[in-house]
């Protein structure tokens, strides 16, 4: 079994053979310590992780002429965390933090150039609905970021929104307001994934799966990186390892949660309604929750619209929260977080959605397909983006929180920057990793 990447040595922190190392069994197989073993090659960057964030920034590194290492502990195409699947909302509007919508424009142009250079669609600017009280949780941000940095848009009340999108029903007795965005829609996130890595390997990357990385010791000059097929050195590491970056995180006093997620795709009666075209992407805040969704595509593998949760009730985090990343590969719980999840997207369905829209004569809405992801979720919701305290050879980017695929393009420019020793890019303040770090064990 995989174990987790957990410690980091320094230089001058005390011997590699500390307590701190994950106790062996007399059985398990002695991997040679970095340093001890031969390295294998040497790279001007190492990226361990290759979800998204590690596929675009191994991209953007080899685009920039570093010789570029990436390595994944699983095959390039498993689903056992938050990147895979067929696609994602992007959105100017963003009520997380006004700050994200410089980096989101930067991303749309990002995008648009990957598509360019991999003759691959993977954006769709079918439109992006956002919509939920006057006074909700999701609006009044959503409003004061426009303010600030302002993007394309309309409000519409809800009697307009159901006659422009007859898909949705919206009741017309609550106090709901919506912001159209044309310009948002969603992004083909395999497809995307595919790209990155196509363009990093014709860049000259090298991109190793089945590497799991154990163990890296930052020495002068250098980090070297320990897998189980071998030990790779290079003057800057990359960690993009998702929610795998759990225990790292706890040695700076950063607490992540991890979240097994359900997606779900439902067939419309009449299935022109849920197009892309006819429906925008949408995010929809009702008294019972904060879903989102993608419109139908004949483009996935996955046919009919696509409905999640996006927020949490007790009862979920309760079901769904992982205690590592390793967890998603166990299933318990998946039935019963689907009785609880099911019903809540229903309900939400029939009170939001025109009537009969997806369930036809029947009572019971019956989804056509059923997707499990993984969210990591930082302590304040923003993403975790900087050198690890203590170190300047070492970055990670994690704690996407379940808003970050748009940004991959934008967070592999960040990371490059930090690896060519650059100036960081004024406006990704907000998300530095060191702002949440406490009492923080650095290794040192
Ligand atoms: C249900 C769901 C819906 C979402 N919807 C949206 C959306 O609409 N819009 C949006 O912008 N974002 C959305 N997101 C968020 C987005 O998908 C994530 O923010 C993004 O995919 C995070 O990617 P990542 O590369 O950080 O993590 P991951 O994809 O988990 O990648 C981490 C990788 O590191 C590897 N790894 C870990 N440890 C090691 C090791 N020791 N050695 C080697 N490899 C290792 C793992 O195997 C994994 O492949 C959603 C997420 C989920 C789960």
């Amino acid at each position: 079994m995989a174990q987790y990447l957990r410690f980091v040595e320094m230089a001058d922190s005390p011997s590699s053979s500390d307590s701190s190392d994950p106790p062996q069994s007399e059985d398990a197989p002695r991997l040679p310590r970095p340093g001890s073993a031969p390295i294998r090659d040497r790279y001007d960057a190492i990226v361990v992780g290759l979800g998204v964030m590690g596929l675009a920034t191994c991209r953007e590194l080899s685009r920039r002429g570093l010789r570029t290492l990436g390595l994944e502990q699983y095959d390039l195409h498993h689903d056992q965390g938050c990147s895979h699947g067929s696609t994602r909302i992007i959105r100017r509007a963003y009520s997380e933090h006004p700050s994200y919508v410089p980096l989101v424009e930067r991303a749309f142009d990002l995008w648009r150039d990957t598509e360019e250079e991999s003759g691959q669609t993977l954006l769709n600017t079918c439109g992006m609905l956002t919509a939920g009280p006057a006074k909700g949780r999701i609006v009044p941000p959503v409003l004061a970021t426009r303010e600030k940095y302002p993007f394309d848009c309309e409000l519409l009340t809800p009697g307009e929104v159901n006659e422009r999108f007859p898909a949705i029903g919206f009741p017309l007795d609550k106090d709901l307001v919506a912001v159209h965005e044309p310009g948002g829609g969603y992004l083909y996130a395999d497809r995307a994934l595919e790209a990155f890595a196509s363009s990093a390997r014709a860049n000259g990357a090298t991109l190793l799966d089945c590497h799991h990385v154990r163990h890296w010791t930052e020495e002068p000059g250098r980090v070297l990186v320990e897998s189980e097929e071998g030990t790779f050195e290079a003057p800057f590491l990359i960690l993009t390892t998702g929610p795998w970056a759990k225990p790292l995180l706890s040695q700076f006093g950063i607490e992540v949660t991890l979240l097994r997620k359900l997606v779900f795709w439902y067939l419309a009666e009449n299935e022109q309604l849920i197009r892309a075209g006819t429906m925008p992407s949408f995010a929809i805040e009702s008294p019972r929750g904060i879903y989102y969704g993608v419109p139908d595509n004949h483009d996935t593998p996955e046919e009919g619209l696509k409905i999640g949760r996006h927020d949490n009730t007790p009862e979920l985090l309760e079901i769904a929260t992982l205690d590592s990343g390793e967890e998603m590969r166990v299933e318990r719980w998946i039935d019963d977080q689907e009785d609880l999840v099911r019903p809540m997207i229903e309900a939400f369905a029939r009170e939001y959605f025109a009537p009969g829209l997806l369930c036809g004569e029947s009572r019971e809405l019956v989804p056509s397909d059923m997707a499990v992801r993984q969210y990591c979720l930082s302590p304040d919701g923003h993403f975790l983006i900087g050198h690890i305290p203590g170190s300047s050879r070492i970055a990670a980017a994690t704690g996407f929180s379940g808003h970050g695929f748009k940004f991959a393009p934008v967070v592999a420019e960040l990371l490059a920057d930090m690896a060519e020793n650059k100036p960081p890019t004024p406006g990704a303040d907000f998300l530095r990793l060191d702002r949440l770090a406490g009492s923080a064990r650095t290794g040192r």
